[in-house]
């Protein structure tokens, strides 16, 4: 074994500008801040608006999503999620106006109608969703006219999404993208739904959740209207207003219309996870008392026992192995690193780390309340701090995106994607199991005694 380097302490690390957002759990009184603009200097995590209006409305699976910028923007994004649709597959396509020096010098609304009338001429779309990227905020194109002009023209919904990636943060992104679909809300018919129906919101059938997710539901005897936006469909959206409810899973990207559908529709809502297995059960829970049906309650606490009782064993298996080792936690939004956090617990496993690029100070305090003391808490965090930290901490797993992956690599450690792409359902009772695999094949896998264990961390023993 080599010897360890010596580190400067892992606060070193971070900059001064970031200090406030960086907390360690019983250090001091919990005051940490976050939604703010990234500190110039700190290479964020975060990507731009016009990515988060992307990742939310991607999986809208009959729509044309026609990217207005140049062909860079819509290759960044090409494919961003693991978004799987049961029927058309159009969101597959990343369209691009694909704007060169001559539109940027002339404009590029004539490139943006004639992409319009020419996809949907050859695709026949629901709708058309048109995102400004840096570049058309800059020259100042009027997006806006050319989508309700080639809209009449062709009788359908055109709508601009005002994403230009300069114009904040990925979340206003997210804020972007619950604009547009604004437009479509209340313009469908209700007919036909019935009392005990929900819509899904923030869930994006990453690997096929959405349908496990329904089927718990469906065993409830609770009907699902619409999902925003995984396997979504534009009928759908156009008639979700009808449903009792709105249960929100990824707060972070669609709290904005939840709140908009609260507002203009009285439609009430609640927040959930399906990640682990006291969330999931939790989030079937909630609905069947917001229903206030005794049967309903009956049907969703016989469903968690069959559901748990089929994992229990191989879970406990698990467990033997992973107790005791270390896990660090980085991802989009915070009420996920709730359900991580708890579901590592499950497992054993301790969390040395926790943060999302886009929590707020209500998701940090619950956060805060569920990790052991000594966990260190980031907000927008950048590949040095986290560095720093996963070395000083010592642990034996990272979870995250695409964007840690390499980190994790770097430092031998091991990882688990728990993002946009991955291809293994990771929610519900199921996906608590799938989960716990792969922490299982990860941490225990024999290649770690071949790699240079980063300073700081525990003993391994494969
Ligand atoms: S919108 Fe701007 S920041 Fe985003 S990918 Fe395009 S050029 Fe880059």
């Amino acid at each position: 074994m080599k010897p360890q380097e010596t580190q400067k302490p892992a606060a070193n690390s971070v900059l001064d500008q970031r200090k406030r957002q960086v907390v360690t759990k019983g250090d001091a009184l919990f005051d940490i801040a976050c939604e703010t603009k990234s500190v110039a200097g700190s290479v964020s995590q975060r990507a731009c608006v016009f990515c988060g209006s992307r990742v939310v409305l991607y999986p809208l699976a009959d729509a044309l999503h026609l990217v207005h910028g140049p062909i860079g923007c819509a290759s960044y994004t090409w494919d961003i999620r693991g978004a799987l649709s049961s029927g058309p597959q159009l969101h597959r396509m990343s369209f691009s106006t694909d704007l060169s020096e001559m539109d940027i010098i002339l404009g590029g609304e004539k490139q943006l109608y004639r992409c319009l009338v020419e996809l949907i001429d050859a695709y026949r779309p629901k709708a058309a969703f048109v995102y400004s990227t840096c570049i058309v905020g800059l020259i100042g194109d009027d997006v806006e006219a050319v989508c309700a002009q080639v809209s009449r023209e062709k009788g359908l919904s055109v709508i601009p999404v005002f994403s230009e990636g300069f114009a904040g943060t990925k979340k206003d992104g997210y804020k972007a993208a619950c604009d547009a679909l604004g437009r479509l809300l209340g313009t469908g018919s209700t007919e036909g739904i019935v009392p005990h129906a929900i819509n899904l919101l923030g869930e994006f059938n990453l690997a096929g959740e959405t349908w496990l997710i329904k089927d718990y539901y469906r065993r409830m005897g609770v009907d699902v209207v619409a999902t925003v936006t995984g396997d979504g469909r534009i009928d759908d959206i156009r008639r979700m207003h009808g449903a009792a409810l709105n249960v929100v899973q990824c707060s972070g990207s669609v709290m904005h219309l939840a709140k908009r559908l609260k507002e203009q529709f009285g439609q009430p809502y609640i927040r959930v996870s399906y990640f682990g297995v006291e969330d999931t059960a939790k989030a079937l829970y909630d609905v069947a008392e917001h229903f206030g049906d005794a049967a309903m309650m009956d049907r969703a606490r016989a469903l968690v026992r069959e559901e748990v009782a089929a994992l229990m064993p191989e879970l406990m298996c698990i467990k033997k192995d992973l107790a005791g080792k270390r896990a660090a936690v980085y991802v989009g939004g915070s009420f996920k690193a709730f359900s991580l956090v708890r579901a590592l617990r499950l497992l054993g496993m301790g969390t040395v780390l926790a943060g999302s690029q886009t929590g707020t100070k209500e998701d940090y305090r619950e956060l805060e309340k569920i990790c052991d003391p000594g966990t260190v808490i980031v907000d927008d965090t950048n590949p040095l701090e986290l560095c720093a930290f996963l070395k000083e901490k010592g642990c034996d797993l990272l979870i995250g995106g695409v964007k840690e992956r390499p980190i994790a690599h770097k430092l031998g450690l091991g990882f688990c994607d728990h993002n946009h792409e991955r291809k293994k359902s990771l929610a519900g009772f199921v996906g608590m199991l799938n989960f716990a695999r792969e922490v299982q094949a990860t941490v225990m896998s024999p290649v770690w005694q071949f790699v240079p264990r980063p300073s700081g961390a525990a003993e391994r023993t494969p």
